[in-house]
């Protein structure tokens, strides 16, 4: 299911995000938040030239926003699965995620919407 593509004012939401980098985002195809769910913060950091710490958190808070809850609680408390683990690298396309309410760990698709 194709998410709805988000506007500059929905990126301002996020950490380290104003205008410019919310246009920045959506100009090198950033469109929807589960996009940037699924991008590395090093790809973010090459593409768009945001420093890495702030990609990170941007895709960290992304996760946030994505229309979705945990298939076995339904509980909303939806994390990347690289943040449970602090030396984990993210992949490009992980849209691994931890549902840190009842330890559910699925792909991002699985998640009731
Ligand atoms: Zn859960």
């Amino acid at each position: 299911m194709q998410q709805e593509k988000a506007t500059v004012e929905e990126f301002k939401k996020l950490p380290s995000v104003g205008d410019t980098t919310a246009k920045i985002l959506q100009d090198e195809g950033y469109l929807t938040f589960e996009d940037l769910v699924r991008a590395n913060p090093m790809t973010i950091h090459q593409e768009c030239n945001i420093v890495i710490s702030s990609a990170t958190h941007i895709i960290s808070a992304a996760v946030e926003h994505i229309d979705g809850q945990c298939p076995m609680c339904e509980s909303h408390s939806i994390k990347n699965s690289w943040e449970e683990y602090s030396d984990a690298i993210p992949k490009d396309s992980d849209a691994e995620v931890v549902c840190s309410g009842c330890g559910w760990y699925g792909i991002i698709e699985e998640l009731e919407k």
